[in-house]
């Protein structure tokens, strides 16, 4: 038996290693010319990495612990000791008003805002999530309303304290790199529920931020990749899959690749451009599934000067480009600032200059950590301009979507299974959701087609 798997991120790597170990030959294609997908690491300093994808983990993402553990990769504790700057400004404040100037300090990370309001905003974003049928969000009580009505249109009717409407947006962004009037209620639900609830999804002590892996996610892309060997064929992109009473043939630029099986490990648009023979019975995604808008921004120093400040680094701020801002340092190493640019702002941000962009954030670093100097080193990774990821941290779902594309995401076209974090109804969007989803396409491949014969 061979199944080819389209895609190299986590979710195709865990679907090939687990399939290699059953014995099945393997082969996985992958477009860019590198492993990872929206794991990716720079090097700001010699030995020295950056996340500019995906970074944080906790002690729930079990599947990925295990995985690290295999792979022989630590943890590392996300620093953040030390009071939090906050520069949040209300929308129908004028310009004068304030700035990231009157930036202030807080101990802890509750930012200075009505706690009512924000108590009662986290009571609201609770109700609407513990109604949701996580395992199928489609069926959820309710599910048509919720599926058509977007985040902005139930802010717009929910919430009434400025504080809750500042603050919403930014949460938003934080937790989904989503702009909300991209995504539907529906989605946001699910999107918080999958991921453990809005206060494990936002909490770093004991939460899905609690730590990162040493020395970058990516490399545990790089180790499954290295163990798969030349199973991984890089600049592969994929064009179309064709099927028929015998197997099913992947066509890439360079050839053609032959198996029984293939295994889809690519996000919902992006499947989409491939062409399907016979055609897929609807499409994965819609004029409405939006890309995830997050723009990452490293502001590289000799060290974390901020800690000899007394802060920990992490800042929320109302006006951009970092919407917020976190201690990423490796232990021992340079300090590393990592500025998240997010939602609406993301989106401007993105078709900026280069040398605008470093402006903007080494401007406002230097507000909200007064005398901090001009960083050493600048990266900026905009993900909305990637065309094998199509943004990030995952797609957003938008009104509409889960009813027409939900019921379909995992279901089987013949020889086609699906993977990617996007399949995966069990922390959707993140590291522990794509290697969930990888073993369950896996185990689905090796089930249903045991040997060659038709399965259309
Ligand atoms: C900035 C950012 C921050 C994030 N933060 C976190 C975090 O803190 N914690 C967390 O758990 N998750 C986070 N994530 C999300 C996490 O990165 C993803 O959930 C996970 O990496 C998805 O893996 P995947 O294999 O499903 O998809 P991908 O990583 O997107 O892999 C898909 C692969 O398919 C390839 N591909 C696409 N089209 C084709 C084609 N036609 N032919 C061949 N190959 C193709 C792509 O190049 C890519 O390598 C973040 C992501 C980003 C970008």
């Amino acid at each position: 038996m061979k199944v080819l798997v389209v895609g190299a991120g986590l979710a195709g790597l865990t679907a090939a290693t687990d399939l290699a170990a059953r014995g099945v030959d393997v082969q996985v294609l992958e477009a860019r010319d590198r492993v990872g997908g929206r794991m990716h690491g720079i090097e700001v300093a010699q030995d020295d990495w950056a996340d500019a994808g995906a970074a944080y983990l906790g002690e729930r993402h079990t599947e990925l612990l295990a995985l690290m553990a295999e792979t022989d990769l630590k943890a590392v504790p996300t620093a953040m000791e030390g009071a939090s700057r906050f520069a949040l400004t209300a929308p129908d404040a004028t310009a004068s008003d304030a700035t990231a100037s009157d930036a202030r300090s807080v101990p802890g990370r509750f930012p200075p805002l009505s706690g009512v309001a924000l108590g009662e905003l986290f009571d609201l974003l609770d109700e609407v999530t513990r109604t949701v049928r996580v395992d199928a969000p489609w069926l959820t009580p309710d599910a048509e309303r919720l599926d058509s009505t977007t985040a902005a249109e139930w802010a717009e009717e929910n919430l009434r304290h400025p504080d809750a409407r500042l603050f919403f947006p930014l949460f938003l962004g934080e937790m989904m790199a989503a702009a909300p009037a991209d995504v539907s209620v529906l989605h946001m639900a699910f999107y918080l529920r999958s991921g453990g609830g809005l206060r494990y999804l936002n909490a770093f002590a004991g939460g899905a931020q609690e730590s990162r892996i040493d020395g970058g996610a990516h490399r545990l892309c790089e180790v499954l990749a290295a163990r798969l060997g030349d199973r991984v064929r890089l600049g592969e992109p994929v064009l179309a899959v064709e099927q028929d009473g015998d197997g099913v043939t992947v066509r890439t630029a360079g050839g053609a690749h032959r198996g029984d099986a293939v295994i889809i490990a690519v996000p919902p648009v992006l499947a989409d451009r491939i062409g399907f023979r016979p055609a897929l019975p609807e499409p994965r995604s819609s004029d409405r599934t939006a890309p995830g808008c997050a723009v990452k921004v490293h502001l590289i120093h000799p060290s974390p000067l901020w800690r000899e400040m007394g802060l920990s680094g992490w800042s929320v701020s109302s006006d951009g480009p970092l919407l917020s801002t976190v201690d990423d340092s490796p232990p021992g190493g340079v300090g590393v600032l990592t500025g998240f640019v997010t939602g609406e702002e993301a989106k401007r941000y993105a078709t900026l200059p280069l040398a605008e962009q470093r402006a903007a954030a080494v401007a406002q670093a230097a507000l909200l950590f007064p005398g901090l100097p001009e960083p050493i080193g600048f990266h900026v990774t905009n993900w909305l301009d990637e065309p094998y990821s199509r943004g990030c941290y995952a797609a957003l779902f938008g009104p509409g979507d889960w009813i027409a594309q939900g019921p379909g995401l995992t279901r089987p076209h013949g020889r086609v299974h699906w993977a990617g974090t996007e399949t995966s109804t069990e922390f959707f969007g993140l590291m522990e959701g794509a290697i969930r989803s990888g073993r369950r396409a896996a185990a689905e491949a090796a089930h249903d087609h045991p040997t060659s014969g038709s399965a259309l």
